[in-house]
């Protein structure tokens, strides 16, 4: 079997920095405990795990906000995740006397920034994002007129009387470079005069733009947490516009044999939040791997825990 690394992969500086906050407040003492996470650092299991082996409790439940978690914790520390966090929560957080860390990624932070200069120059603001995902949630927290669009029928939804306005569109940081453009295109329609501001981050853009590069091959594997929005647009990216069959596994764990009997090649890439040993256990059972000896078909995880780290 032909394994192709794609590079590059694996972790991205916001992710860097975020896990690196972690870990000095855990060996900290003089951080108050305990130490909680609203949601999750980055969007993998395997690291939220990782960290809960340290006592680190990861508050995250579907469909509750930021705003609603806080109220969850009366002491202790509190760090805020790598996707952005809005002032009502750090305000709450303080309010509840609580030791605030924030480990936003700086290309979050970039398009906060450019939202509130742009709100404080009288523009409409469109965000282009993911619904239900921590960054949008704390970019439309910066003022409720902000317009949120997912997808072409939010687009075809703005109100034309934005057209006589003056209007500003940016967008979450982990987006497909390719898939934003048929939004753009229904925006452009509607109010020619927009200002584009391409917030997509330089991490998601590379990592899209070699899977874009790469060599047929007959399948792609994109090891990453189904939460996580820059690995599913890479398979995204895989299969709607390379059409090469490409899986979404949060490790080796996940591989389907059957997925191996019939092909030669097969490409390896992961998404900006996945630990590297996760995806070098992938690579290295690819590698080995032999249909015909059962004996290489072992595919269980055999790192520790706290590897992950
Ligand atoms: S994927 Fe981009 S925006 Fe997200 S943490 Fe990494 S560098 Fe920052």
């Amino acid at each position: 079997m032909n394994v192709i690394d794609l590079t590059p992969r694996g972790y991205c500086h916001g992710v860097l920095n975020a896990l690196a906050m972690v870990k000095k407040v855990i060996r900290t003492e003089s951080y108050p405990r305990p130490i909680y996470i609203l949601g999750q650092i980055v969007h993998n299991e395997k690291i939220t795990k990782a960290f809960k082996e340290y006592g680190v409790i990861s508050l995250d439940q579907k469909g509750i906000t930021r705003l609603e978690l806080i109220e969850q914790i009366d002491k202790g520390t509190v760090i805020f995740t790598a996707h952005g966090i809005s002032k009502q929560v750090i305000e709450r957080a303080k309010e509840k006397g609580l030791t605030c860390l924030n480990a936003t990624c700086r290309d979050v932070l970039k398009v906060h920034k450019a939202v509130e200069s742009k709100l404080s120059e009288g523009y409409e603001i469109i965000y282009i994002g993911h619904r239900n995902h921590p960054e949008p949630e704390a970019i439309l927290a910066l003022d409720p007129k902000i317009y949120f669009v997912q997808d072409e029928k939010d687009a075809l939804r703005l109100p034309n009387e934005l057209s006589d306005k003056k209007v500003f569109v940016t967008n979450q940081t982990t987006l497909s470079l390719y898939d934003i453009e048929s939004v753009l295109k229904i925006i452009e329609s509607k109010f020619p005069n927009y200002l584009f501001d391409n917030e997509i981050c330089s991490a998601t853009t590379v990592r899209q733009q070699a899977v874009m590069k790469q060599e047929p091959v007959d399948l792609m594997l994109v090891v990453g947490d189904r939460l996580s929005s820059n690995s599913n647009k890479l398979a995204f990216v895989g299969s709607f516009y390379q059409k090469i069959e490409s899986k979404l596994i949060s490790g080796v764990e996940d591989i389907d044999l059957n997925w191996l009997k019939d092909i030669q090649s097969v490409s390896v890439t992961s998404g900006a939040s996945t630990p590297t040993s996760v995806t070098e256990e992938v690579i290295q059972f690819l590698k080995q791997y032999n249909k015909n000896d059962p004996k290489t078909w072992d595919h269980q995880s055999h790192l520790d825990i706290l590897d992950i780290l």
